[in-house]
């Protein structure tokens, strides 16, 4: 099996104010060492919502006493984290189609996490488990939200990227909408984190050509030399949308939006008659910063009508019922034998998932991050 792992937490997490029940300290300051071990649970708070993009200064690292398991309840300790861009919609009190997370309550986040006490007969201590743990380094959740993890030869922390929620995403909006077929051309934004750069290996074994669009020369390089994609496009270089043309020489026949703005105004000239585009993410929105110049929608609407195009929005859970045990039974084997292959990048210590989601937010990372929280 082919994944990567990079430990860049000492040049995203920057400095986020802690709070020792309730005395301030900046991370420059030592706090007494061994109030430090015996406050040993910690948790990152949403210290305010961000207007446009989130900075060290909307979260708050906090510590305090280490929560008890009702009956039912398992008390776990985090492994590792998961970051998703879903979160920065979280953060945000817009409607949308989760509740979001209140100011002062703990971030929202999925993790692999040990079980240190058990209060329910399905699970023991020691046993592994995914569930929404938050960002906490201990948690008492019930054991009906808790998943076992039974990783066989993949890394637990597969279950966050590859075969977890973003591998789903990538893997049902492929089946469900894009549908790519052998000789047909798939481009998807974002390629190189963990649900484009699957839907592009799914595309390439379904048959289909595959172009990956991602931020810088080094990313476009893995997508080409280790994902096999068959073409690569950045983002970020001035002809952008030239390039992407001269690489959709027969049009694009599914996109995969992950990113719009400026992704989908390149695209959208190169879509063919009955393209279909699953609509993942939009990440480029996803700060609220106001969009300026030309106003796309015409245009976009123009296109669906000329075109016959299929734009469809979704959310992974709602298939969840029906595609998840289907997507781990042909996806897991694929990952396990190195057929399909994902990049990781990990980051150390709780403190650190402000500047790393920050990071993610502004494209600095290469492949699904994960903090190592234990
Ligand atoms: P990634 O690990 O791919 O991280 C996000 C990437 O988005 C960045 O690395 C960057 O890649 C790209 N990006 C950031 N800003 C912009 C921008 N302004 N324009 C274009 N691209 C940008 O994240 P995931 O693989 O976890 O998620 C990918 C998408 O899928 C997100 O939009 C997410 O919200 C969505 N998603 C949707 C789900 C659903 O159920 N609908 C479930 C899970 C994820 P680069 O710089 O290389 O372009």
């Amino acid at each position: 099996m082919t994944f990567f792992r990079s430990s860049v937490a000492c040049q995203i997490v920057g400095k986020i104010p802690i709070r020792l029940r309730g005395k301030d300290f900046s991370c420059n300051q030592d706090p007494d060492p061994e109030r430090i071990l015996i406050e040993a649970y910690r948790r990152i708070v949403l210290a305010s919502r961000p207007v446009t993009a989130p900075t060290l200064d909307t979260f708050r690292l906090e510590t305090g006493t280490m929560p008890r398991p009702a009956l039912g309840q398992l008390l776990v300790r985090t492994q590792y984290l998961s970051l998703d861009p879903y979160m920065r919609g979280r953060m945000s009190s817009a409607t949308s189609y989760s509740q979001p997370v209140a100011v002062g309550d703990t971030m929202e986040g999925e993790a692999i996490a040990e079980i240190m006490q058990s209060r329910s007969d399905e699970f023991r201590e020691g046993d592994i488990v995914r569930a929404m743990v938050g960002w906490r380094s201990h948690a008492a959740i019930n054991a009906e939200d808790a998943r076992q993890v039974r990783n066989g030869n993949v890394p637990v922390t597969a279950y966050l990227g590859v075969l977890g929620m973003p591998g789903f995403t990538a893997y049902v909006g492929l089946k469900v909408i894009g549908q790519p077929k052998p000789g047909e051309t798939l481009a998807v934004s974002a390629a190189t984190g963990p649900v484009g750069s699957l839907v592009g290996q799914l595309a390439k074994r379904a048959g289909a050509r595959t172009i990956g669009i991602a931020g810088g020369a080094s990313k476009c390089h893995y997508l080409v030399s280790s994902l096999e994609f068959d073409a690569a496009a950045d983002r970020h270089t001035e002809d952008f949308a030239r390039v992407l043309q001269d690489l959709s020489p027969d049009g694009i026949d599914v996109y995969f939006e992950n990113a719009g703005g400026s992704v989908w105004h390149a695209v959208l000239p190169l879509l063919n008659r009955y393209a279909r585009v699953p609509v993942c993410g939009l990440i480029a929105l996803y700060n609220g910063v106001p969009q300026t110049g030309r106003d796309w929608l015409g245009d976009t609407m123009l296109a669906v009508l000329r075109r016959s195009l299929l734009i469809r929005g979704f959310i992974y859970s709602e298939f969840v019922s029906d595609y998840y045990d289907e997507f781990l039974e042909e996806v897991g084997p694929l990952v396990a034998d190195g057929e399909i292959r994902y990049r990781e990048q990990i980051v150390e210590g709780l403190e650190a998932a402000p500047g790393a989601f920050i990071g993610m937010l502004e494209g600095r990372n290469f492949g699904k991050v994960i903090v190592k929280v234990v």
